[in-house]
């Protein structure tokens, strides 16, 4: 399979190449050049095939002959070595849990799957060079990554994370494993982060001294494999006659983007439903066609707090750039951080249900849209573990929580990190 820079100025490359590049050289995003839909025999019949068969069919296409058929299947094995269960909520409500992985949330998947693909290709160079993964994290990318990188040949990976801004338990899942994973503590904010790791791709000095790459839902092969639990939840469906939506708390658009690709395969979803907090570019736009880009703000659903969504420009891609159609195929709501804790109350009070903030949102939206929709079954995407955000849960809830064993097994570790406050320090450190 071949990728085009949604810029298009860029040549066109393959899956290994827009993997190790991560961005096109004209920095536009890439996307696949076709999308076949997989057999109607295929989707009719998901329930006699095994996750890992799914995920092989749902993901084949687009690795091509680039990975062996024997080596694709065991990569997707080794990334998919936990449970999606879709638990019911509410009426017509349930919940898909995507935070059974290592680190606990749903980027475990893409994080393992792009380590592994790209720990193949190093492993098939003849001159194998290092690459070096350089990725800013607010929070939960950088635990992913750390872990889903961990021990993986060939790769080096340098994680960016605002001093004193991230939870205890993430801190400690980013600055704990060792080896091949190093930790820089940014005296600043995650934007402050973002701004050094772009200024790192951009420098020709450094660029040519060394390979970089990111890790972020640009890299097709971080974006693409999230497609695999939309399918995960379809299988689970007991009555798959009621059409099916789902809504997906959203922060750069990565996630919902693959949900959308999934549909493009042929996966029978209705709708599409986003959820978000204050930073509300997407609602806003879907209501007035006005696309405008700000600042983030600062909320308690903090892997949400992006301004300008990187992924957005593969969702129009996938509606042909067309307004309307977009529309029919995703709603949009947005919620401050009062209405998500009474959110999280409501489901811990009437639903006997313990959600975070982000998946309360996904909850609030997705009863928002079923308002006015009444002939359809919902699944809210639980984007991480209650565990990962126990400041900001329902008032009480913290304490009532069991740590689990993947949690217990950072906490108690020593903290390594390197403190840096700009831009010369990260490169020194880069070039050491
Ligand atoms: C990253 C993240 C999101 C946002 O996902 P996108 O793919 O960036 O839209 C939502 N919830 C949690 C818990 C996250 O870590």
């Amino acid at each position: 399979m071949n990728y085009f820079s949604l810029y298009k100025k860029a040549p066109n490359t393959t899956f290994e190449d827009a993997v190790v590049r991560g961005l096109a050289p004209d920095k536009g995003l890439y996307f696949p050049e076709s999308i076949t839909p997989l057999s109607k025999d295929f989707i009719e019949n998901i329930e006699n095939y095994s996750n890992h068969e799914i995920a092989y069919e749902a993901i084949r296409q687009f690795v091509g002959d680039e990975i062996p058929e024997k080596e694709l299947k065991h990569i997707i094995e080794d990334t998919l070595c936990f449970e999606f269960p879709v638990v019911p909520v509410d009426t017509d409500i349930s919940s898909l849990e995507l935070y059974h992985g290592p680190t606990m949330a749903f980027k475990d998947v893409g994080a393992r799957f792009m380590a592994r693909c790209l720990g193949y290709f190093n492993n098939q160079t003849k001159n194998p060079q290092d690459v070096t993964v350089l990725v800013a994290t607010s929070g939960d990318t950088g635990g992913a990554v750390a872990s889903g990188f961990l021990g993986v040949k060939g790769v080096d990976v340098v994680i960016l994370y605002p001093s004193g801004k991230v939870s205890d338990i993430q801190e400690k899942q980013l600055t704990t494993l060792g080896q091949n994973i190093r930790a820089l503590e940014v005296e600043g904010t995650f934007d402050d982060c973002q701004a050094m790791v772009k200024k790192a791709f951009l420098d020709a000095e450094l660029t040519d001294y060394m390979k970089l790459t990111s890790a972020n839902s640009i890299n097709i092969a971080r974006w693409l494999p999230q497609m695999f639990y939309f399918f995960f939840a379809y299988k689970q469906l007991k009555n798959k006659s009621k059409k099916l939506v789902f809504s997906v708390p959203s922060g750069n658009y990565g996630n919902i983007c693959a949900g959308m690709m999934a549909q493009k395969l042929g996966l029978p979803i209705h709708h599409f439903i986003t959820g978000t907090n204050e930073n509300k570019v997407v609602p806003s736009y879907l209501k007035t066609g006005n696309y405008e880009p700000k600042p983030s703000v600062q909320t308690i659903s903090n892997a949400m707090d992006v301004g300008a969504p990187s992924n957005f420009i593969r969702i129009e891609e996938i509606h042909n750039g067309n307004f309307e159609e977009l529309k029919n195929n995703l709603s949009g709501y947005h919620y401050s951080d009062e209405e998500t804790t009474a959110a999280m109350g409501h489901l811990l009070k009437s639903c006997n249900y313990i959600a975070e903030p982000h998946g309360a949102i996904g909850y609030l939206a997705l009863k928002n849209y079923l308002k006015t929709n009444n002939d359809v079954q919902g699944i809210f995407l639980e984007t991480a573990h209650p565990v990962k955000f126990l400041d900001v849960l329902y008032p009480g809830v913290a304490e009532t929580i069991e740590i689990p064993p993947q949690i217990k097994a950072v906490i108690d570790l020593e903290k390594v990190a390197t403190q840096i406050s700009e831009y010369d320090e990260l490169k020194g450190y880069l070039k050491a």
